[in-house]
């Protein structure tokens, strides 16, 4: 499947905002936003102003990076979230939390989307008592996530299991950390959601 593989702290630094895409790194020194926070490439001589449509792109670009999504994907789950009833944009917030990769994420499984799509795409996650490594499939209410037994020998699962407790994870996500299993309580809801993105911005680049 494909996936964006160019230097993921740019992406930080087009969009203007810590997208915290690199897990642990983010909170160092050595985030470059923090050591140089302006976008890639030559800088304009003279500020000019940014247009809506510059705008909305940016929301777009800045939802995408964040799920890790190429563009054609995330054009699929904005018709998806289109269909539904209700608010558009918040539809899209709610249906790209619920990716399987970014509630690995969210249990405290990996630090960052980009590993915990790895843990999937690897084989290490099970779904309901199944593997399951395809990152975009969507939880349900109910659905529990677990690490795949003939793999807690690992190295990574074993330094989890020391990790995992000072992790705190999402309200409508519960994780049993003495057998790390995670559990989808509810779907989430926007509230829920610590979205870095504008999702009407989104809705209104879509709309032209
Ligand atoms: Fe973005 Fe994290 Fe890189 Fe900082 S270290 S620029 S927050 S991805």
């Amino acid at each position: 499947m494909a996936r964006y593989t160019g230097a993921v702290c740019r992406l930080c630094r087009r969009s203007g905002e810590k997208l915290m895409l690199k897990g642990g790194r983010c909170f160092t020194s050595k985030c470059a936003m923090d050591k140089r926070g302006k976008p890639p490439g030559q800088q304009p001589t003279q500020r000019r102003r940014i247009s809506d449509r510059a705008v909305q792109l940016r929301e777009k670009q800045k939802a995408r990076y964040t799920y890790g999504i190429l563009e054609r994907q995330f054009k699929r789950f904005f018709a998806k979230a289109e269909k539904q009833s209700g608010i558009t944009g918040e539809n899209l917030l709610v249906l790209l939390e619920m990716r399987l990769d970014n509630v690995v994420y969210r249990l405290g499984f990996a630090d960052s989307r980009a590993q915990a799509r790895q843990l999937v795409r690897h084989g290490h996650i099970i779904l309901n008592g199944h593997k399951t490594d395809i990152p975009s499939c969507l939880v349900k209410e109910g659905d529990t996530i677990n690490w795949k037994p003939e793999n807690t020998k690992s190295e990574y699962y074993q330094q989890l299991v020391q990790t995992i407790e000072a992790k705190s994870v999402s309200g409508w996500l519960s994780l049993d950390r003495q057998n790390i299993i995670g559990r989808v309580l509810s779907l989430p809801t926007p509230d829920d959601i610590d979205a870095k993105f504008d999702g009407k911005s989104i809705v209104e680049f879509y709309s032209r």
